[in-house]
């Protein structure tokens, strides 16, 4: 028996403190959790952290995986304290960040486990820290390991998945995920956000290079694009991308900072936008990867967009996606 919609989280992550006036806090977690167990949905946990760590340096080199747990050591133990600044001034952290970053991908690693072994047919991780703009020795804009990345290589190595879409529609473009598979010809990365924007990646004509070559794919939009600019780009991206790469697992990097109520992204869109790209995806996975979504929470720090946001990626998920032909 397969369960249509599986979601996991570990209060854990709720440990990662970055000071009482960071945007990207436990509580804004915290409000997510408490929306979808009301919808009467069951959290899951993570399995053991060993093969996690493998993972990890799939994509993370070992020398940043040791300095990054040095440095967390050395934080303060209490969250909301003063804490200790790490690589950039975006990414403070506290005794227990590295453990919240290392859960954050086991979470992910179980959700892909399940999917791929046919348990569930989608999942969704309500986690933090977000990790798409993670480089492989450096962290930055409040991730430190970047999660979907790690849970791309572990799925086409763990579980043979021969070609993955990372699809990204954080307001934000993931410039860690895209570094990591630019020359790569058996992952695709699809994302819309707004242009030029922080990190400052993301241009129309960066596509990718050697093998990977068209399989970056970025749809870049000015300040203020609302439901229409924002998803109806998107969907068509995708469509375009569908025609040269068939992925047999779609993972995603949902970021709800594109909601019109977020303090940070400066953009329009509503609940519908995010059903709406959500829905694309779903189509995408069912005409081609027996319908196999993986979801990540990325960033969104409008306690009420964020919910929101999340919930209608929830219920998209956890419906079929439209017919694609
Ligand atoms: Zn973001």
């Amino acid at each position: 028996m397969t369960d249509p919609l599986r979601l996991y989280h570990d209060p854990l992550v709720l440990r990662h403190g970055t000071g009482a006036f960071h945007p990207e806090r436990p509580e804004r977690i915290a409000a997510v959790v408490s929306a979808v167990e009301a919808e009467g949905f069951i959290l899951r946990r993570p399995p053991s952290p060993e093969r996690t760590r493998g993972s990890i340096s799939l994509v993370h080199d070992p020398a940043y995986v040791d300095r990054f747990r040095e440095a967390a050591s050395r934080g303060p133990a209490e969250a909301d304290k003063p804490f200790t600044l790490f690589d950039s001034p975006d990414n403070p952290m506290s005794r227990s960040t590295f453990d919240a970053a290392e859960r954050t991908v086991g979470l992910l690693l179980a959700a892909v486990d399940d999917v791929m072994g046919g348990a569930a047919r989608r999942a969704f991780v309500v986690t933090r820290p977000p990790g798409h703009h993670a480089r492989a020795a450096e962290a930055m804009g409040f991730c430190f390991f970047n999660a979907v990345a790690v849970a791309a290589r572990d799925a086409q190595r763990q579980h043979g998945a021969g070609r993955v879409l990372v699809a990204d529609f954080d307001v934000h473009h993931g410039n860690g995920t895209q570094e990591t598979f630019w020359e790569d010809g058996s992952v695709a990365y699809l994302s819309v956000h707004r242009y030029p924007f922080y990190p400052g990646t993301g241009a129309l004509d960066e596509t990718g290079s050697g093998e990977g070559l068209g399989l970056t794919v970025n749809v870049p939009r000015g300040a203020g694009a609302g439901d229409e600019a924002y998803a109806g780009g998107f969907e068509s991206a995708l469509d375009g991308l569908l025609r040269r790469f068939r992925p047999d697992l779609v993972l995603v990097s949902a970021g709800f900072d594109a909601h019109r109520l977020d303090p940070l992204g400066g953009m329009g869109l509503s609940e519908e936008g995010f059903t709406r790209m959500t829905r694309a995806l779903a189509a995408a996975a069912d005409a081609h990867a027996f319908g196999r979504v993986v979801s990540v929470l990325e960033g969104g720090y409008a306690p009420r967009g964020l919910t929101e946001g999340a919930l209608a990626h929830v219920r998209a998920l956890a419906g079929t996606g439209e017919p694609t032909n």
